[in-house]
Formats: C-alpha cells, sequence, structure tokens
C-alpha cells in the first residue's frame, strides 16, 4: 500500500518503481518525487520539467509519462512544515527510489548542516556521479574541448569530508593531540586543528563497484583510480588496492588491469574488456589536459573528486552545463551541480542547462533513452544555432540572448 502523507500529494495515476532481481523495473508512469529548490531553483525547475515531458511525449506518443510528485526542502519545507528538511521527503525519496533536485540553500547559523550534504548522508547516496562532456558552440578555455568525455565517481560519503574534525584549543582537540603524540610518538604541534580522514573497503568498493558497473553498461574502455597514495598510503593507497581487488574478483572475466594489458596484451586490450588503471591525482589533473580523451571513466576519493570534477567542467564551459546524480544501491537523486544564485532568482534569465542535463541523465538511468537522447540532441541544436541565456551569450559572438523560459522553449521546438 502507498504510504500517506502530511503534505505531499502523491498524482493520480502514477506508478511506483519497483525493485526485481537487484533491478530497477521501471513503469510507463513512474512517479518521480522533485525538490524545486531554492532562488534561481524555481526558474530552472519550471524550464526542465517542460522540456523532460515534451521530450517523453515526443518520443512514446504518451504511452510512457512521469508522474511528477513534488516533495519539499529547503525554503518551500520550511514554510509548509516549519523545518528544513522534513522526514516524509527522505521517505518519498527512500520509497520511490528516483527523484530529481534544484538547488537548496544552505541556511546560515550555528551547526547547521547543508541540506545537500544531509540528504547524501541519510540515504547512504555514496557516489556523486558526474558525466562531462562537450557541447559543439560553447566557449571554452581548451583548445580541443571535444576531447572531454569522461563520467566521474566521486565517493560521497567518506574522507576528510565526514565532517569529523576538531576547531584548534579545544578541549577535544587537546585530547586526540595529546593522546597520539603520547602514545603514537606523532608529534603533532599543540597550535592545530586536526580532521580525520577515513576511507573504508566498504565505501571504496561501493564506489569502484558502480564506476565498473557503469562502463560495461556502456561498453567504455578503461577505469581509473585516481588516488594519492604515495603520500597517503593506508587511506588513498588503500582506495586504489581495494579498487584493483574489487576488479579482479567480482568482475574478473570483464577487466583486464593496466599490469596485464602490457604484461600480457602488447598494449592491446582484448575485445570487450575494459583496462583498470590508476593515475595519482597530481598527474591526473595533468593528463586531463594533455592526454583528455585517454580516460573515460574516472573513481576517486571524495575530496579529490570535488577538485577534479569542477576542473573537467571547466575545460568544456564551466558548471552552467554540468549535470549530476547522487546515487546509493539504488536510489539516484540527480540535481543540478550550481547552487541557488539568489540574485538571479525569479528573474526568468539563468541557464537551466545543469538540471535539463541532470534530468536527461535520469532519463538515462530509466533506461528511457530515445527521450534523453532527444534532449541532448535538442541542446546541441540549439547552441548551435547561437541561441543561449545571458551566461553562454557574455562569452559568444553573434549570439542571440534568450531568458530561461525561452531557451526551454527553443530546446524543445529543436527535438
Ligand atoms: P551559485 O549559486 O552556484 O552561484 C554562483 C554564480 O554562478 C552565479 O552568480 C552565476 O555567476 C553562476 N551561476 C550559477 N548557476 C547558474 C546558472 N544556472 N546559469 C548561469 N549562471 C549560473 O553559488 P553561490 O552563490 O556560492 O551559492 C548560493 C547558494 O547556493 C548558497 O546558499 C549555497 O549554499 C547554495 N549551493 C547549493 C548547492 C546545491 O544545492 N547543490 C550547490 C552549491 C551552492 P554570474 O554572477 O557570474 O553570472
Amino acid at each position: 500500500m502507498a504510504p500517506k502523507y502530511k503534505h505531499i500529494k502523491i498524482p493520480e495515476g502514477g506508478q511506483r518503481i519497483t525493485i526485481k532481481k537487484k533491478k530497477l523495473v521501471i513503469p510507463n508512469k513512474p512517479i518521480i518525487p522533485v525538490i524545486e529548490g531554492d532562488g534561481i531553483g524555481r526558474d530552472i525547475m519550471k524550464a526542465t520539467r517542460r522540456v523532460v515531458d515534451a521530450a517523453v511525449e515526443k518520443a512514446y506518443k504518451g504511452r510512457k509519462k512521469i508522474a511528477w510528485m513534488d516533495v519539499y526542502a529547503g525554503e518551500n519545507a520550511n514554510r509548509i512544515y516549519k523545518e528544513w528538511l522534513p522526514q516524509e521527503t527522505i521517505d518519498a525519496i527512500e520509497y520511490y527510489y528516483v527523484a530529481l533536485k534544484g538547488p537548496l540553500t544552505t541556511p546560515i547559523g550555528g551547526g547547521f548542516r547543508s541540506l545537500n550534504v544531509s540528504l547524501r548522508q541519510i540515504m547512504n547516496l555514496y557516489a556523486c556521479v558526474r558525466p562531462v562532456s562537450y557541447f559543439k558552440g560553447v566557449p571554452s578555455p581548451v583548445t580541443n574541448p571535444e576531447k572531454m568525455d569522461v563520467c566521474i565517481f566521486r565517493e560521497n560519503t567518506e574522507d576528510v569530508y565526514a565532517g569529523i574534525e576538531w576547531k584548534k584549543g579545544s578541549k577535544e582537540v587537546k585530547k586526540v593531540i595529546n593522546w597520539l603524540n603520547k602514545n603514537m610518538k606523532s608529534g603533532i604541534r599543540l597550535d592545530s586543528g586536526i580532521g580525520i580522514k577515513p576511507i573504508s573497503v566498504t565505501g571504496t568498493k561501493n564506489l569502484v563497484r558502480k564506476a565498473i558497473q557503469y562502463a560495461i553498461d556502456r561498453k567504455l574502455p578503461s577505469v581509473t583510480l585516481v588516488h594519492k597514495g604515495n603520500i597517503m598510503k593506508y587511506t588513498e593507497g588503500a582506495f586504489r588496492d581495494w579498487g584493483y581487488k574489487l576488479a579482479t574478483t567480482e568482475f574478473r572475466n570483464k577487466c583486464i588491469t593496466e599490469d596485464e594489458l602490457w604484461g600480457k596484451y602488447k598494449g592491446k586490450a582484448p575485445k570487450g574488456k575494459i583496462v583498470i588503471n590508476d593515475r595519482i591525482a597530481d598527474s591526473m589533473f595533468q593528463q586531463i589536459l594533455t592526454r583528455t580523451d585517454e580516460y573515460s571513466v574516472l573513481a576517486t576519493p571524495n575530496l579529490n573528486g570535488d577538485y577534479l570534477s569542477d576542473a573537467c567542467a571547466a575545460q568544456v564551459g564551466g558548471l552552467g552545463m554540468a549535470p549530476g546524480a547522487n546515487m546509493g544501491d539504488y536510489i539516484g537523486l540527480f540535481e543540478a551541480t550550481h547552487g541557488t544564485a539568489p540574485k538571479y532568482a525569479d528573474k526568468d534569465m539563468v541557464n537551466p542547462g545543469s538540471l535539463i542535463l541532470s534530468a536527461e541523465m535520469m532519463l538515462d538511468y530509466l533506461r528511457w533513452d530515445k527521450a534523453s537522447e532527444m534532449i541532448t540532441k535538442a541542446i546541441e541544436k540549439t547552441i548551435k544555432k547561437k541561441t543561449v541565456t545571458y551566461d553562454l551569450h557574455r562569452q559568444m559572438k553573434g549570439a542571440k540572448k534568450v531568458s530561461t523560459s525561452k531557451y526551454a522553449t527553443c530546446i524543445i521546438d529543436n527535438m
């Protein structure tokens, strides 16, 4: 029986996505919870829903349709529930599995955790997935931006982002430093702040498994483990070792390692095998610029992935076009990668590209490939015709500036 909610209205005729034999089963009218988001969320979510609905309608002629279900977080939730992240929002996403989310304000105030971080941690959405590829015509700072076509899998729950840290001079930090100096002979300066960097077998395996499965599903050539294991041996180095271990046990007949590639196969991977290699993070930052097209799927601990995904996005023209998702075993929470840009809120002027592409990723996750391809191609066409929002307009010669809503209409017209 469908759950009952206090403020969430379940759309009539909508059906729940279920799980059978460890796979999502997608009905023709899946209920998709949607968090509108704060600030520009209101503008870009409207545009995104219109584009998605049009693509699904054009691709499947009414046989399939998304049953959007508004759920609340951020300012909307605070207005309706008098709290920022109501339990029934989390319950609904956990029950319906696939959701779309606009950006959320992090309310300023002592001890307030980012709603985005809370959503990831509460639902154990351990993989932050960020595909980065180039749309022809988008201004880019590099000579060959079209060579970029990677998908970054960033671990989302551990590392120095786990939030385990103590302020310099606090009672707690003194206790930790004294204990480490006395028992481990660590020699830590007494005027230090301390942060803890946990990286576990569980977190690493969950993440790397998802990255390899993604490469298998899409017949991609390689998965690269990005780490700083030469310095941080038992965290980042272990991430690499556990990643290789997983690849050569759970996926043994689908993968070869880079050592095997050269030792056994003279540098040419047998057909259908994915090459698992690893790169030290600093070298990776160089290689993604200089040998961009040699990389395909990147699996990284939290901090490396945070830097690397923005650096990759910059190579293809910035965050305005970068989609993202937070994923657990089954749940996919698809979201724009930028924030709420409050100064532009309700002005119908920002670029909805990041959220539209996140929704396109969502359709891909539902395996509604025809609709998702339609969106990608229509965006490509719209940019090629130089019809763009203000952010791209200011960097493009001879372009026509349009509003958020008009841009969405152009994308729909170009399908
Ligand atoms: P931001 O909202 O991402 O905006 C920074 C700048 O990026 C904007 O002023 C604008 O640049 C550009 N921009 C962002 N989105 C754009 C779009 N769709 N189209 C065109 N340009 C866009 O970052 P912020 O100002 O640091 O953060 C504002 C709030 O968002 C904070 O409360 C923060 O906590 C929150 N936030 C939420 C998320 C999330 O929900 N995932 C992520 C990041 C931040 P120009 O002014 O140069 O045009």
